[in-house]
Protein backbone atom coordinates (compact mmCIF):
# COMPACT_ATOMS: atom_id res chain seq x y z
CA UNK A 1 0.00 0.00 0.00
CA UNK A 2 1.12 3.08 -1.02
CA UNK A 3 1.95 5.48 2.05
CA UNK A 4 -1.03 8.22 1.18
CA UNK A 5 -3.05 5.26 1.53
CA UNK A 6 -2.04 4.23 4.70
CA UNK A 7 -1.86 8.19 5.70
CA UNK A 8 -5.51 8.28 4.85
CA UNK A 9 -6.27 5.11 6.91
CA UNK A 10 -4.29 7.49 9.62
CA UNK A 11 -6.16 10.40 9.31
CA UNK A 12 -9.66 8.45 9.18
CA UNK A 13 -8.52 7.17 12.85
CA UNK A 14 -7.80 10.36 13.71
CA UNK A 15 -11.04 11.85 12.62
CA UNK A 16 -12.96 9.27 15.08
CA UNK A 17 -10.56 10.07 17.93
CA UNK A 18 -11.28 14.63 17.22
CA UNK A 19 -14.91 13.15 16.64
CA UNK A 20 -15.87 11.37 19.74
CA UNK A 21 -13.54 13.79 21.68
CA UNK A 22 -16.12 16.80 20.39
CA UNK A 23 -18.83 14.80 21.85
CA UNK A 24 -16.96 14.26 25.37
CA UNK A 25 -15.48 17.61 25.68
CA UNK A 26 -16.79 20.23 23.09
CA UNK A 27 -14.47 22.45 25.09
CA UNK A 28 -10.99 21.55 24.42
CA UNK A 29 -9.12 21.08 27.62
CA UNK A 30 -7.14 24.36 28.29
CA UNK A 31 -3.68 23.73 28.37
CA UNK A 32 -1.73 27.63 30.07
CA UNK A 33 0.31 28.90 27.10
CA UNK A 34 3.01 29.07 30.32
CA UNK A 35 3.09 25.73 30.04
CA UNK A 36 2.55 24.58 26.79
CA UNK A 37 6.00 23.26 25.44
CA UNK A 38 6.09 21.24 28.98
CA UNK A 39 2.63 19.89 28.10
CA UNK A 40 2.86 18.22 24.55
CA UNK A 41 5.85 17.18 22.69
CA UNK A 42 5.95 20.05 20.14
CA UNK A 43 10.12 19.89 19.86
CA UNK A 44 11.29 18.98 16.62
CA UNK A 45 14.38 17.36 16.41
CA UNK A 46 16.94 15.47 14.19
CA UNK A 47 16.15 12.32 14.00
CA UNK A 48 12.62 10.56 12.39
CA UNK A 49 10.46 8.90 15.19
CA UNK A 50 8.60 5.62 15.31
CA UNK A 51 5.13 5.92 13.72
CA UNK A 52 3.48 4.97 17.40
CA UNK A 53 5.34 7.72 18.93
CA UNK A 54 3.89 10.14 16.01
CA UNK A 55 0.53 9.41 16.52
CA UNK A 56 0.24 9.36 19.74
CA UNK A 57 1.86 13.12 19.72
CA UNK A 58 -0.72 14.01 16.83
CA UNK A 59 -3.83 13.00 19.05
CA UNK A 60 -2.50 14.77 22.02
CA UNK A 61 -2.52 17.82 20.35
CA UNK A 62 -5.61 17.32 18.72
CA UNK A 63 -7.72 17.16 21.58
CA UNK A 64 -5.89 20.00 23.27
CA UNK A 65 -6.77 22.18 19.91
CA UNK A 66 -9.92 24.69 20.63
CA UNK A 67 -12.91 23.06 18.86
CA UNK A 68 -14.86 25.48 17.03
CA UNK A 69 -17.11 23.15 15.52
CA UNK A 70 -19.40 21.92 18.94
CA UNK A 71 -22.41 23.53 19.71
CA UNK A 72 -20.31 25.10 22.84
CA UNK A 73 -18.32 27.29 20.48
CA UNK A 74 -19.41 30.75 20.49
CA UNK A 75 -16.75 33.19 20.14
CA UNK A 76 -15.77 33.82 16.66
CA UNK A 77 -17.60 34.73 13.39
CA UNK A 78 -17.33 31.54 12.25
CA UNK A 79 -18.05 28.00 13.81
CA UNK A 80 -19.56 24.68 12.85
CA UNK A 81 -18.84 22.61 10.12
CA UNK A 82 -20.36 21.82 6.20
CA UNK A 83 -19.69 18.27 5.75
CA UNK A 84 -19.94 19.19 2.01
CA UNK A 85 -17.19 22.15 1.86
CA UNK A 86 -14.62 20.05 3.99
CA UNK A 87 -14.94 17.14 1.41
CA UNK A 88 -14.17 19.87 -1.16
CA UNK A 89 -11.33 21.66 1.08
CA UNK A 90 -9.84 17.95 1.65
CA UNK A 91 -9.83 17.45 -2.09
CA UNK A 92 -8.11 20.68 -3.11
CA UNK A 93 -5.30 19.62 -0.71
CA UNK A 94 -5.10 16.19 -2.73
CA UNK A 95 -5.28 18.25 -6.16
CA UNK A 96 -3.21 20.62 -4.70
CA UNK A 97 -3.24 23.57 -7.87
CA UNK A 98 -2.44 26.87 -7.91
CA UNK A 99 -5.45 29.20 -9.45
CA UNK A 100 -2.94 31.43 -11.47
CA UNK A 101 -2.72 29.51 -15.11
CA UNK A 102 -5.39 27.80 -16.89
CA UNK A 103 -2.19 25.99 -17.89
CA UNK A 104 -1.58 24.69 -13.34
CA UNK A 105 -5.85 24.87 -12.64
CA UNK A 106 -8.07 23.80 -15.66
CA UNK A 107 -11.59 23.88 -14.86
CA UNK A 108 -10.52 24.90 -11.06
CA UNK A 109 -10.68 27.91 -12.99
CA UNK A 110 -14.37 27.58 -14.42
CA UNK A 111 -15.32 26.42 -10.75
CA UNK A 112 -13.88 29.71 -9.26
CA UNK A 113 -15.28 32.08 -11.88
CA UNK A 114 -18.83 30.29 -11.45
CA UNK A 115 -19.11 31.35 -8.04
CA UNK A 116 -17.87 35.23 -8.85
CA UNK A 117 -20.39 35.36 -11.62
CA UNK A 118 -23.78 33.72 -9.43
CA UNK A 119 -22.20 35.93 -6.71
CA UNK A 120 -22.01 39.30 -9.35
CA UNK A 121 -25.42 38.24 -10.19
CA UNK A 122 -26.74 38.06 -6.71
CA UNK A 123 -25.42 41.72 -5.82
CA UNK A 124 -26.78 42.97 -9.13
CA UNK A 125 -23.66 43.96 -10.56
CA UNK A 126 -23.72 44.03 -14.19
CA UNK A 127 -21.96 42.57 -17.76
CA UNK A 128 -18.65 44.29 -16.64
CA UNK A 129 -18.51 42.66 -12.90
CA UNK A 130 -15.81 40.04 -12.15
CA UNK A 131 -13.87 39.09 -8.85
CA UNK A 132 -11.17 37.39 -7.39
CA UNK A 133 -10.36 34.94 -3.89
CA UNK A 134 -8.30 36.95 -1.63
CA UNK A 135 -7.09 35.39 1.19
CA UNK A 136 -9.17 37.16 3.67
CA UNK A 137 -11.59 39.99 4.47
CA UNK A 138 -8.54 41.77 4.98
CA UNK A 139 -6.87 41.33 2.06
CA UNK A 140 -10.39 41.68 0.54
CA UNK A 141 -10.89 45.57 2.23
CA UNK A 142 -7.57 45.76 1.01
CA UNK A 143 -7.82 45.02 -2.69
CA UNK A 144 -10.79 47.89 -2.58
CA UNK A 145 -8.28 50.06 -1.52
CA UNK A 146 -5.43 49.70 -3.95
CA UNK A 147 -8.14 49.76 -6.64
CA UNK A 148 -9.82 53.00 -5.28
CA UNK A 149 -6.39 54.65 -4.99
CA UNK A 150 -5.47 53.57 -8.46
CA UNK A 151 -8.89 55.23 -9.73
CA UNK A 152 -8.33 58.00 -7.94
CA UNK A 153 -4.91 58.79 -8.46
CA UNK A 154 -3.62 56.79 -11.74
CA UNK A 155 -0.26 57.83 -11.85
CA UNK A 156 0.24 56.33 -8.32
CA UNK A 157 1.16 53.03 -9.58
CA UNK A 158 4.33 54.40 -11.46
CA UNK A 159 5.26 56.92 -9.41
CA UNK A 160 4.09 56.70 -6.05
CA UNK A 161 1.19 58.52 -4.64
CA UNK A 162 0.83 62.53 -5.54
CA UNK A 163 -2.45 63.57 -4.32
CA UNK A 164 -3.00 63.45 -0.65
CA UNK A 165 -6.20 60.75 -0.66
CA UNK A 166 -8.55 60.43 2.46
CA UNK A 167 -10.44 57.25 2.86
CA UNK A 168 -13.96 56.89 5.10
CA UNK A 169 -15.05 54.33 6.81
CA UNK A 170 -17.65 53.64 10.76
CA UNK A 171 -16.05 53.77 14.06
CA UNK A 172 -18.06 50.35 14.25
CA UNK A 173 -15.60 49.02 11.21
CA UNK A 174 -13.44 46.20 11.02
CA UNK A 175 -9.92 46.74 12.02
CA UNK A 176 -7.51 46.26 8.58
CA UNK A 177 -9.01 49.27 7.33
CA UNK A 178 -6.35 51.31 9.45
CA UNK A 179 -3.60 48.77 8.60
CA UNK A 180 -4.58 48.80 4.70
CA UNK A 181 -4.37 52.89 4.71
CA UNK A 182 -0.88 52.39 6.36
CA UNK A 183 -0.25 49.29 3.40
CA UNK A 184 -1.93 51.82 0.71
CA UNK A 185 0.82 54.41 1.33
CA UNK A 186 -2.19 56.73 2.71
CA UNK A 187 -1.64 56.99 5.86
CA UNK A 188 -3.52 55.89 9.16
CA UNK A 189 -4.17 59.46 9.74
CA UNK A 190 -6.03 59.78 6.67
CA UNK A 191 -8.59 57.52 7.64
CA UNK A 192 -11.66 59.21 9.00
CA UNK A 193 -13.91 57.41 11.30
CA UNK A 194 -17.45 58.33 11.07
CA UNK A 195 -19.60 57.95 13.85
CA UNK A 196 -22.27 55.71 13.77
CA UNK A 197 -26.53 55.47 15.26
CA UNK A 198 -27.60 53.90 18.27
CA UNK A 199 -27.45 50.64 16.35
CA UNK A 200 -23.97 50.70 15.39
CA UNK A 201 -25.16 52.21 11.83
CA UNK A 202 -22.70 54.43 9.77
CA UNK A 203 -24.44 58.06 9.90
CA UNK A 204 -24.94 59.43 6.28
CA UNK A 205 -25.30 63.00 7.45
CA UNK A 206 -21.59 62.40 9.35
CA UNK A 207 -20.45 61.32 6.20
CA UNK A 208 -21.03 64.62 4.31
CA UNK A 209 -20.40 66.56 6.75
CA UNK A 210 -16.90 64.98 6.87
CA UNK A 211 -16.17 65.11 2.89
CA UNK A 212 -17.13 68.18 2.58
CA UNK A 213 -14.82 69.83 5.58
CA UNK A 214 -12.04 67.69 3.67
CA UNK A 215 -12.43 69.05 0.38
CA UNK A 216 -12.55 72.53 1.62
CA UNK A 217 -9.19 71.62 3.32
CA UNK A 218 -7.71 70.77 -0.01
CA UNK A 219 -7.75 66.72 0.68
CA UNK A 220 -8.92 64.18 -2.33
CA UNK A 221 -11.62 61.86 -0.86
CA UNK A 222 -11.00 58.47 -2.09
CA UNK A 223 -12.79 55.89 -0.75
CA UNK A 224 -16.08 54.77 1.95
CA UNK A 225 -15.92 51.60 3.07
CA UNK A 226 -19.43 50.67 4.19
CA UNK A 227 -20.32 47.19 6.59
CA UNK A 228 -22.42 44.90 6.04
CA UNK A 229 -22.57 43.19 9.42
CA UNK A 230 -20.26 44.89 11.68
CA UNK A 231 -17.65 43.38 14.06
CA UNK A 232 -19.38 43.76 17.55
CA UNK A 233 -22.93 44.41 16.90
CA UNK A 234 -23.47 42.72 13.34
CA UNK A 235 -24.99 46.40 12.15
CA UNK A 236 -25.45 47.21 8.30
CA UNK A 237 -24.74 50.54 7.16
CA UNK A 238 -27.09 52.06 5.16
CA UNK A 239 -25.35 51.41 1.90
CA UNK A 240 -28.38 53.10 -0.41
CA UNK A 241 -27.88 56.65 1.70
CA UNK A 242 -23.63 56.05 1.25
CA UNK A 243 -23.74 55.48 -2.29
CA UNK A 244 -26.26 58.44 -2.83
CA UNK A 245 -22.86 60.64 -1.72
CA UNK A 246 -19.95 58.06 -2.83
CA UNK A 247 -21.66 59.34 -6.14
CA UNK A 248 -22.07 62.76 -5.95
CA UNK A 249 -18.30 63.20 -4.84
CA UNK A 250 -17.32 60.74 -7.08
CA UNK A 251 -15.94 58.65 -4.71
CA UNK A 252 -15.05 54.83 -4.86
CA UNK A 253 -17.70 52.67 -2.48
CA UNK A 254 -16.77 49.39 -0.82
CA UNK A 255 -19.22 47.20 0.84
CA UNK A 256 -17.24 45.20 3.55
CA UNK A 257 -19.52 42.12 3.50
CA UNK A 258 -17.25 39.77 5.26
CA UNK A 259 -19.29 39.53 8.06
CA UNK A 260 -22.51 39.02 6.78
CA UNK A 261 -22.74 39.96 3.24
CA UNK A 262 -23.78 36.37 2.65
CA UNK A 263 -27.22 37.65 3.30
CA UNK A 264 -27.46 38.14 -0.65
CA UNK A 265 -28.18 34.74 -0.44
CA UNK A 266 -31.68 35.14 1.32
CA UNK A 267 -34.36 36.15 0.01
CA UNK A 268 -35.77 37.33 3.25
CA UNK A 269 -32.43 39.73 4.46
CA UNK A 270 -31.21 40.56 1.17
CA UNK A 271 -33.35 43.91 1.66
CA UNK A 272 -30.18 44.71 4.75
CA UNK A 273 -27.67 45.38 1.43
CA UNK A 274 -30.19 47.70 -0.39
CA UNK A 275 -28.43 49.37 -2.94
CA UNK A 276 -25.58 47.24 -2.90
CA UNK A 277 -26.17 46.84 -6.87
CA UNK A 278 -24.71 50.99 -6.50
CA UNK A 279 -21.06 49.77 -4.81
CA UNK A 280 -17.65 49.53 -6.94
CA UNK A 281 -16.35 46.53 -4.84
CA UNK A 282 -18.26 43.91 -2.63
CA UNK A 283 -16.52 41.52 -0.66
CA UNK A 284 -18.05 38.45 1.77
CA UNK A 285 -16.54 35.58 3.36
CA UNK A 286 -18.09 32.04 2.52
CA UNK A 287 -16.02 30.91 5.65
CA UNK A 288 -18.48 33.08 8.09
CA UNK A 289 -22.22 32.83 7.29
CA UNK A 290 -21.98 29.59 4.90
CA UNK A 291 -19.40 27.89 7.48
CA UNK A 292 -16.89 26.54 4.57
CA UNK A 293 -13.62 25.71 6.52
CA UNK A 294 -11.14 28.87 6.66
CA UNK A 295 -10.34 30.84 4.49
CA UNK A 296 -13.04 31.29 1.98
CA UNK A 297 -13.53 35.52 0.95
CA UNK A 298 -14.87 36.56 -2.21
CA UNK A 299 -14.35 40.22 -3.85
CA UNK A 300 -16.94 41.17 -6.35
CA UNK A 301 -15.60 44.25 -8.66
CA UNK A 302 -18.59 45.74 -10.25
CA UNK A 303 -16.02 46.91 -13.54
CA UNK A 304 -13.18 44.44 -14.11
CA UNK A 305 -11.12 46.91 -15.43
CA UNK A 306 -10.15 47.86 -12.08
CA UNK A 307 -8.94 44.75 -10.99
CA UNK A 308 -6.52 44.66 -14.30
CA UNK A 309 -5.30 47.99 -13.93
CA UNK A 310 -4.23 47.63 -10.19
CA UNK A 311 -2.75 43.76 -10.20
CA UNK A 312 -2.38 42.54 -13.79
CA UNK A 313 1.74 42.00 -14.26
CA UNK A 314 2.93 40.77 -17.35
CA UNK A 315 5.33 37.55 -17.09
CA UNK A 316 6.04 35.68 -19.57
CA UNK A 317 7.44 32.75 -17.66
CA UNK A 318 4.10 32.49 -16.05
CA UNK A 319 1.42 32.99 -18.77
CA UNK A 320 2.08 31.22 -21.62
CA UNK A 321 -1.21 29.50 -22.75
CA UNK A 322 -4.99 30.72 -22.97
CA UNK A 323 -6.49 33.99 -22.72
CA UNK A 324 -6.76 36.62 -19.77
CA UNK A 325 -10.48 35.27 -18.73
CA UNK A 326 -8.53 32.39 -18.02
CA UNK A 327 -5.74 33.44 -16.26
CA UNK A 328 -6.81 33.89 -12.91
CA UNK A 329 -3.52 35.50 -11.72
CA UNK A 330 -3.77 38.52 -13.72
CA UNK A 331 -6.09 39.24 -10.90
CA UNK A 332 -4.91 38.17 -8.02
CA UNK A 333 -2.71 40.01 -5.50
CA UNK A 334 -0.44 36.92 -4.83
CA UNK A 335 0.97 34.67 -7.54
CA UNK A 336 0.70 30.93 -6.52
CA UNK A 337 -2.70 30.88 -4.90
CA UNK A 338 -4.53 28.48 -2.65
CA UNK A 339 -7.60 26.71 -4.14
CA UNK A 340 -10.28 28.24 -2.06
CA UNK A 341 -12.94 28.14 -4.66
CA UNK A 342 -13.33 23.82 -4.52
CA UNK A 343 -15.03 23.64 -0.94
CA UNK A 344 -17.80 26.74 -1.64
CA UNK A 345 -18.38 24.44 -4.96
CA UNK A 346 -18.62 21.28 -3.36
CA UNK A 347 -20.88 22.94 -0.91
CA UNK A 348 -23.28 24.98 -3.21
CA UNK A 349 -23.35 22.09 -5.76
CA UNK A 350 -24.84 20.16 -3.74
CA UNK A 351 -27.05 21.60 -1.57
CA UNK A 352 -27.83 24.50 -4.04
CA UNK A 353 -28.40 28.41 -3.87
CA UNK A 354 -31.74 27.36 -1.83
CA UNK A 355 -29.20 25.33 0.88
CA UNK A 356 -27.07 28.30 1.04
CA UNK A 357 -30.36 30.74 2.21
CA UNK A 358 -31.77 28.21 4.34
CA UNK A 359 -28.06 28.39 6.53
CA UNK A 360 -28.45 31.77 6.44
CA UNK A 361 -31.60 31.95 7.35
CA UNK A 362 -30.76 29.83 10.33
CA UNK A 363 -28.52 31.91 11.96
CA UNK A 364 -31.00 34.73 12.29
CA UNK A 365 -33.86 31.76 13.46
CA UNK A 366 -31.50 30.82 15.98
CA UNK A 367 -30.78 34.52 16.79
CA UNK A 368 -34.13 35.56 16.98
CA UNK A 369 -34.22 32.71 19.75
CA UNK A 370 -31.49 33.83 21.68
CA UNK A 371 -32.81 37.58 21.63
CA UNK A 372 -36.02 36.61 23.00
CA UNK A 373 -34.34 34.90 25.47
CA UNK A 374 -31.98 37.46 26.86
CA UNK A 375 -35.22 40.27 26.00
CA UNK A 376 -37.59 38.05 28.31
CA UNK A 377 -35.49 37.26 31.39
CA UNK A 378 -35.04 40.31 33.83
CA UNK A 379 -30.95 38.82 34.88
CA UNK A 380 -29.95 40.09 31.66
CA UNK A 381 -29.84 43.19 29.72
CA UNK A 382 -30.00 43.10 25.95
CA UNK A 383 -27.79 45.53 23.61
CA UNK A 384 -29.03 43.81 19.91
CA UNK A 385 -31.26 44.37 17.38
CA UNK A 386 -33.17 42.48 15.38
CA UNK A 387 -31.56 41.74 11.64
CA UNK A 388 -28.20 40.72 13.48
CA UNK A 389 -27.14 37.39 14.54
CA UNK A 390 -24.42 39.22 17.02
CA UNK A 391 -26.45 39.07 20.46
CA UNK A 392 -24.83 41.07 23.07
CA UNK A 393 -25.92 41.24 26.54
CA UNK A 394 -24.84 41.02 29.66
CA UNK A 395 -25.93 38.73 32.80
CA UNK A 396 -26.51 39.90 36.25
CA UNK A 397 -24.38 42.80 36.64
CA UNK A 398 -21.59 40.33 36.14
CA UNK A 399 -18.27 41.74 34.37
CA UNK A 400 -18.78 40.36 30.95
CA UNK A 401 -14.48 39.76 30.33
CA UNK A 402 -14.43 38.18 34.09
CA UNK A 403 -17.31 35.85 33.16
CA UNK A 404 -16.27 35.06 29.43
CA UNK A 405 -12.79 34.49 30.63
CA UNK A 406 -14.00 31.97 33.44
CA UNK A 407 -16.52 30.60 31.53
CA UNK A 408 -13.80 29.50 28.88
CA UNK A 409 -10.98 28.70 31.93
CA UNK A 410 -13.46 25.79 33.51
CA UNK A 411 -14.09 24.53 29.93
CA UNK A 412 -18.03 25.20 29.90
CA UNK A 413 -18.63 27.71 27.06
CA UNK A 414 -16.11 29.54 24.33
CA UNK A 415 -18.07 33.28 23.86
CA UNK A 416 -16.28 36.79 23.85
CA UNK A 417 -17.04 39.67 24.73
CA UNK A 418 -17.28 43.19 22.91
CA UNK A 419 -17.33 47.04 23.17
CA UNK A 420 -20.10 49.80 21.43
CA UNK A 421 -20.57 53.49 22.66
CA UNK A 422 -18.70 52.50 26.35
CA UNK A 423 -20.80 49.43 26.84
CA UNK A 424 -19.06 46.10 27.35
CA UNK A 425 -21.03 42.98 27.05
CA UNK A 426 -21.02 39.73 26.14
CA UNK A 427 -21.11 39.17 22.01
CA UNK A 428 -22.50 35.77 21.36
CA UNK A 429 -22.60 35.08 17.94
CA UNK A 430 -24.97 32.28 16.13
CA UNK A 431 -22.88 31.69 12.75
CA UNK A 432 -22.97 28.22 13.30
CA UNK A 433 -25.86 27.40 11.23
CA UNK A 434 -25.74 23.30 12.39
CA UNK A 435 -26.62 24.30 16.02
CA UNK A 436 -30.47 24.17 16.75
CA UNK A 437 -33.10 25.57 19.18
CA UNK A 438 -32.06 23.72 21.72
CA UNK A 439 -28.24 24.21 21.52
CA UNK A 440 -28.97 28.12 22.37
CA UNK A 441 -31.25 27.21 24.94
CA UNK A 442 -28.44 25.06 26.19
CA UNK A 443 -25.93 28.22 26.43
CA UNK A 444 -28.07 29.81 28.59
CA UNK A 445 -28.31 26.83 30.65
CA UNK A 446 -25.00 26.26 31.39
CA UNK A 447 -24.05 30.04 31.64
CA UNK A 448 -26.67 30.66 34.14
CA UNK A 449 -25.21 27.23 36.22
CA UNK A 450 -21.69 28.49 35.87
CA UNK A 451 -22.67 31.61 37.53
CA UNK A 452 -24.67 30.22 40.57
CA UNK A 453 -22.08 28.10 41.79
CA UNK A 454 -19.27 30.76 40.82
CA UNK A 455 -21.69 34.36 42.19
CA UNK A 456 -19.91 35.34 44.64
CA UNK A 457 -16.32 35.10 43.16
CA UNK A 458 -18.05 36.34 39.62
CA UNK A 459 -19.52 39.65 41.95
CA UNK A 460 -16.73 39.65 44.36
CA UNK A 461 -13.55 39.24 42.82
CA UNK A 462 -13.91 40.50 39.09
CA UNK A 463 -10.33 41.78 39.52
CA UNK A 464 -9.14 38.37 39.70
CA UNK A 465 -9.34 37.47 36.32
CA UNK A 466 -6.62 39.51 33.96
C1 LIG B 1 -13.91 39.13 9.75
C2 LIG B 1 -14.03 40.47 9.15
C3 LIG B 1 -13.00 41.00 8.36
C4 LIG B 1 -11.69 40.30 8.21
O1 LIG B 1 -11.80 39.12 7.52
P1 LIG B 1 -10.59 38.05 7.65
O2 LIG B 1 -10.97 36.99 6.68
O3 LIG B 1 -10.60 37.60 9.07
O4 LIG B 1 -9.34 38.78 7.30
C5 LIG B 1 -13.19 42.21 7.75
N1 LIG B 1 -14.33 42.90 7.93
C6 LIG B 1 -15.34 42.44 8.69
C7 LIG B 1 -16.58 43.24 8.83
C8 LIG B 1 -15.21 41.21 9.34
O5 LIG B 1 -16.20 40.75 10.12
Amino acid sequence: MSELSNDLILFNELVAVLLKEEENHPVAKRIDSNVLYDTIDLSLQKAAIVDDVFKKTLKDVLISTPKTATNLFFNQLFGGRQSKAILGDLLAVLLNNSMYTYKVAGPQVGIEQEIIRQSCKLVGYGAQSNGTFPTGGSMSNYMALIMARDAKDPSCRTKGMTKPLVMYTSKESHYSNAKNASFAGMGRGQVRYIESDDRGRMLPGKLEEQIKRDLENGLVPAYVNATAGTTVLGAFDPIDKIANLTEKYNIWLHVDGAYCGSVIFSDEKRHLLKGVERSDSFSYNAHKMLGTPLTCSIILVNDKKHLHDSFSNDAEYLYQTDGDDFNLGKTSFQCGRRNDALKFWTLWKSMGTDGLENIVDQQFYLADIARNYVANNPDYTLYSFEDSISVCFNYKNIDPKTLCTLLYEHQITVVGFGDFKGESFIRFVTINATNTEADILNFFKVLEAFVKENESALLLAPEKVK
